[in-house]
């Protein structure tokens, strides 16, 4: 079997800045960590894959949140959601381009992955955030 990168989140994170959304899928029983981790926490088998994630989902869940940390008060208030992915992964993230009247339960949402800023010191992660899934078809009618 070919090697794989190392099953960590600085891989993960190198994966997310390429623009890539990987998981570490165990080879034994098929469950997804993300994010990736070196020993399955179901069957405790070692041998996992990377597998890609689909940038699409649901909005299961969100709050709002207006009492933010310091690194995102100047984006305050905002919203927080849970999204399931179309592979059934839940995933929290913030949720932007979306006011708190506009959002609903179960509305489809897109993954926008977010290349570190040059302007941050070390370490710079890169982030993901979550907008509302524009469908192109409903501009047009039936
Ligand atoms: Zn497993």
């Amino acid at each position: 079997m070919a090697a794989q990168p190392p099953f960590t989140i600085e891989q993960f994170y190198k994966f997310m800045n390429e623009g890539r959304l990987m998981a570490g899928r165990c080879l034994n029983c098929g469950k997804i960590h993300l994010p990736p981790r070196p020993l399955c926490d179901r069957c405790l088998s070692k041998d996992f894959e990377w597998t890609s994630l689909p940038n699409l989902g649901k909005l299961m869940a969100y709050t709002i949140i207006h009492v933010a940390p310091v690194q995102f008060q100047a984006s305050a208030p905002y919203l927080i959601g849970v999204v399931r992915l179309d592979n059934g992964l839940k995933i929290p993230g913030m949720i932007r381009n979306a006011s708190s009247e506009q959002i609903k339960i179960g509305m489809s949402l897109s993954m926008i992955l977010e290349p570190c800023s040059s302007t941050l010191r070390w370490p710079q992660w890169p982030r993901y955030y979550f907008k509302p899934h524009e469908i192109l078809a409903s501009s047009q009618s039936a």
